[in-house]
């Protein structure tokens, strides 16, 4: 049975129990009184066991229909409908859960609590079955009534994010974090960037729009590692010849995300580069090497440009620089083979892969359990993970 399903089949099977357990004492406690009951809970146990006997086996479609049974002569019980419904959904029976939801929510009796939940699993239905304005508005029905209800507003939340409503997405992320007194800033500082492409929309307005900059800078505030809010906002300045704010934006990152720097080096380079001022770039990028802001791909995306850029000595040096910090990056390893050979420096190139493979051998292990899959550098002759004798191949 599948794992998502489990958690559908326990609450049924639970609430089931709960409710033939209650009979039960009722009969205990009213001895005799009800002696047609008495027979009804007889049937309903029986129906019970024998669906959860199913459930057991492994046989969910009869385990179901013992359980239909049991709503059909136990139908006043409003969470046996629930937690039916439930599983129908995720069983991917959406017909079936929404006829069981709608059916609960035409009731004229029913308590506020139990509408809401009923509304609630409706708006899932409809989520699940892709009836997205259907379960829009079941969702709101429900925010209508319980407005704090965390579930709906996430719900909710997650269904504009979709359709790329991003305003709504927003607002109802404020509610959901006001709710829930737990704040989601990634989320928030993603929604403010779209929000801000949007204000950009029209190409004519297009880059430097102000509205679409403050989406940004918003963004910023509640995530000041957002690479993307960085980034366009510094795009937006470069549009307005702002170079020194734009190149201001794009270094914080080292600080505020240093390990998604480089991601920035593109637009950083052309802010300097706009700004008149080349060696700015150069300290900035040299100073990174050594810094919190430096990772493999700094090192070698600034190789390959200083190469590009006709200083292939300074782009190994950085390389050789980039492999002390991240020894076990072989990323680093390959391209500076490829210019150190562009630059006929063989006998260094040489030494450098053998002392990089001689590195890799001494941590790969030499043999492997044929029975388990243990592996380890040295031989034993019996397998500390499984146990058994004389099981190790070398590899
Ligand atoms: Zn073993």
């Amino acid at each position: 049975m599948d794992f998502p399903h489990l958690a559908g089949w326990a609450a049924l099977v639970v609430t089931l129990g709960a409710i033939i357990f209650g009979a039960g004492r009722r009969l205990g406690r009213e001895e005799g009184a009800q002696l047609r009951r008495r027979g009804e809970a007889g049937l309903e146990s029986a129906l019970y066991l024998r669906g959860l006997h199913f459930l057991l086996a492994d046989e969910p479609d009869k385990a179901i229909e013992e359980f239909v049974k049991f709503v059909r002569i136990n139908s006043e019980t409003v969470e046996i409908h629930l937690s039916l419904g439930k599983l129908f959904r995720a069983r991917g029976e959406v017909g079936r859960a929404i006829r069981i939801h709608q059916t609960l929510i035409a009731r004229p009796n029913l308590s506020d609590e139990h509408r809401i939940a009923a509304l609630h699993a409706l708006a899932e239905d409809y989520r699940q079955g892709g009836f997205v304005d259907r379960a829009v508005d079941a969702f709101r029905q429900v925010l209508n009534v319980a407005p704090d209800h965390r579930a709906a507003l996430a719900g909710l939340q997650a269904m504009h994010e979709n359709e790329g409503r991003w305003d709504m997405a927003l607002e109802m992320l404020k509610r959901l974090e006001a709710v829930t007194g737990i704040p989601d800033p990634r989320r928030e500082a993603h929604i403010r960037v779209r929000m801000g492409l949007e204000a950009q929309q029209p190409p004519s307005q297009g880059v430097g729009d102000e509205g679409a900059m403050e989406q940004f800078r918003a963004g910023i505030r509640v995530f000041p590692g957002c690479v993307e809010a960085r980034r366009l906002l510094g795009e937006s300045l470069l549009g307005l010849g702002r170079t020194r704010e734009a190149i201001d934006i794009f270094e914080a990152l080292k600080q505020t995300r240093p390990s998604h720097f480089f991601l920035l080096m593109d637009p950083l380079r052309r802010a300097y580069e706009r700004a008149g001022d080349e060696e700015g770039f150069y300290r900035s990028m040299n100073g990174s090497l050594t810094a919190l802001a430096s990772s493999a791909r700094l090192v070698i995306q600034w190789a390959l440009l200083l190469e590009q850029k006709g200083r292939p000595e300074e782009a190994v040096e950085v390389l050789r620089i980039g492999m002390a910090h991240h020894p076990r990056s072989l990323a680093i390893v390959s391209p500076l083979l490829v210019l150190l050979e562009r630059q006929n420096r063989t006998g260094e190139a040489l030494e450098i892969a053998r002392r990089r493979m001689e590195d890799q051998l001494s941590v790969q292990p030499a043999f492997q359990c044929s029975r388990c899959g243990f592996k380890s550098q040295d031989i034993y002759w019996k397998c500390p993970q499984c146990h058994q004798w004389d099981t190790m191949e070398p590899l």
